[in-house]
């Protein structure tokens, strides 16, 4: 993994090139994509750069309907090969999100994001910039030290303009949740609509200090 380059001119490239540079770099079989599903644009991206490339959707188990309507949709429009990641079998529906959000996430977001990413070489994200504070500085590509492989953000320098013409450009459905006020969407007991001009992330895990999953640290 230390002798890969990370060419510097990834970061103005667009986000197809990034995913293609990935593809082409560790093979398509190494790559784990990950999309929250708030929106298609990291979707589109991926299947476009790599036909067939496998999309994982981590399944909390607490995702909106209306979240699962558009995986349904870019599904079956795009005909993604999607693999949907389940916390352990003994994790059921609880109460946890009510006392303790962080170990809630670890075991249906952070446990089953590890198992997807072990023995693989790189992870592409839908991590933008303009998300917040804590994602500001996001790359393009760099490694992941902590996970030992390297994270690519191919949308992070994409504003939320870029977002929606992206849309508007290649005719894809909306979140249902977007227009509603919902700047970030995640699981439904944690997720509110913000105010116009709020942080984007605001409305996740409102009233407590958390401010990110633990899958992006
Ligand atoms: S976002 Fe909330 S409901 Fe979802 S895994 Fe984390 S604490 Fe649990």
């Amino acid at each position: 993994m230390s002798s890969i380059t990370i060419p510097p001119s990834l970061e103005t490239a667009h986000p197809t090139e990034v995913v293609q540079w990935a593809a082409e770099q560790f093979g398509a079989d190494q790559l784990v994509v990950t999309a929250s599903f708030e929106d298609a644009v990291l979707v589109h991206v991926a299947a476009t750069a790599v036909p067939g490339i496998e999309i994982t959707l981590l399944d909390t188990q607490y995702l909106f309907a209306e979240t699962r309507w558009l995986v349904d949709e870019l599904t079956t429009k795009l005909d993604l090969n999607l693999r949907v990641m389940h916390p352990e079998p003994h994790i059921r529906p609880d109460n946890l999100w009510q006392t303790d959000v962080e170990a809630c996430c670890h075991v249906r977001k952070v446990e089953p994001l590890n198992r997807a990413l072990a023995g693989k070489q790189a992870w592409v994200t839908g991590v933008r910039r303009a998300d917040g504070p804590t994602r500001a500085n996001a790359p393009v590509a760099a490694y992941d030290l902590v996970r030992g492989l390297v994270k690519l953000n191919p949308l992070a320098a994409f504003s939320d303009d870029d977002m929606a013409l992206y849309l508007q450009l290649h005719e894809l459905p909306a979140h249902p949740l977007a227009d509603k006020g919902y700047a970030s969407i995640g699981c439904w007991p944690c997720t509110r609509p913000v105010a116009p001009g709020d942080d984007k992330r605001a409305g996740r895990w409102s009233g407590n200090a958390k401010t990110e999953c633990g899958l992006h640290v």
